[in-house]
């Protein structure tokens, strides 16, 4: 089918490391009847065809007229009900949980992504005042739990927007998560990201702040720390010389694939207890020796939390452009440590 080819073609070319880490991002294409949505916990970057599930759109904008629960899990399992009795008969594998945000948009294509240059701005202390003088055709959403309560802000958004300008907006910026764009074209979505992107990077180079960050050659002690760390927590660990890693929580992403916090200190099984015992886990991302450490279950899983700490070490150095890292509260914090669907899509990565 043309839609679906048009909609994998643009997946790939926005599922490289600019735009996404791991399963991270989602695109849609819809007619009047049908969105085709990317599934829960795959990558952009591998999608197919017959990896898009099809959605009814009809059920999918029923949602508002819907009496659900006032109590918040409750109501997102409601939500995920809705969501799966929308999907077409026939079609396996589970929406993204950002479909009803891409249905909230007229326009045939949405693609939303996490590039690093747009969370230098998403996640900056002045994330917001600067995204209207230099987006002034934008939405900001200042930051909300993912989910129906997101939908419902950025459907009311879309809505008062085009109340006001007659037309609805194509660029969403989402505080302390990513942007959506909107187009009814591929050539309009390639060149509103490639205008975004060009003019975050002038402020960030008006700034004297370097797009990449510095990573130091790794240490002599290196491998024996790794593998003490391996030994210690019984995992696979992925290691990296010295970068300044972030201590805090900057996106739903990054703490589903790398925790909020690294551990900083010499490996051993009390100090590791009691970082367990503080944050509820043990760590994934490890500061140790002047080298850094990201453990997981897999080799990729640790390499993706190593990509998705060097990922917030290069956002944090991007925020200084705008008056540096505003990180999200605890009570943000802990509803993504609690969200069951972004476990299922943490479990997903392999
Ligand atoms: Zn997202």
């Amino acid at each position: 089918m043309e839609l679906l080819q048009r909609i994998v073609k643009l997946s790939h070319e926005f599922g490289s490391e600019v735009y996404v880490k791991g399963g991270g991002g989602n695109t849609s294409v819809k007619n009047d009847q049908t969105l085709w949505i990317k599934p829960s916990g795959t990558t952009l970057k591998t999608l197919t065809e017959e990896s898009f599930v099809p959605m009814k759109r009809a059920t999918l904008s029923g949602v508002r007229e819907q009496n659900l629960s006032t109590e918040v899990a409750e109501r997102e399992s409601q939500v995920k009900d809705i969501l799966m009795s929308a999907v077409e008969p026939g079609a396996t594998g589970r929406p993204s949980v950002e479909t009803m945000l891409h249905n909230a948009f007229s326009a045939q294509f949405v693609v939303h992504t996490h590039p690093a240059l747009v969370n230098g701005l998403t996640c900056a202390v002045n994330g917001e005042k600067k995204s209207a003088e230099l987006f002034p055709e934008s939405i900001w959403i200042e930051y909300t739990d993912p989910g129906y309560v997101l939908f419902l802000k950025v459907d009311d958004e879309i809505k008062k927007y085009k109340k006001v300008n007659g037309k609805e907006p194509q660029v969403i910026f989402l505080e302390n998560h990513g942007v959506f764009v909107a187009g009814d074209t591929e050539e309009e979505i390639r060149e509103i990201y490639s205008s975004i992107l060009k003019k975050l990077g002038e402020e960030y180079s008006k700034a004297g702040i370097d797009f990449d960050i510095k990573v130091n050659a790794k240490s002599k002690n290196a491998p024996a720390n790794a593998q003490k760390l391996a030994n210690l927590l019984a995992t696979t660990v992925s290691t990296s010389g010295n970068f300044e890693v972030v201590n805090g929580p900057l996106t739903p992403d990054h703490i589903v694939y790398a925790k909020s916090f690294p551990f900083i200190g010499e490996f051993d099984r009390e100090k590791l207890d009691s970082f367990k015992a503080t944050r509820g886990y043990y760590p994934i991302i490890c500061v140790c020796g002047g080298d850094v450490f990201a453990c997981g279950a897999s080799e990729n899983r640790a390499e993706l939390a190593m990509e998705l700490a060097m990922d917030g070490a290069q956002v944090a150095q991007l925020c200084k452009a705008f008056g540096g890292v505003r990180f999200m509260s605890d009570a943000a914090r802990e509803f993504i440590e609690n969200w069951e669907a972004e476990s299922y899509r943490s479990a997903m990565m392999k």
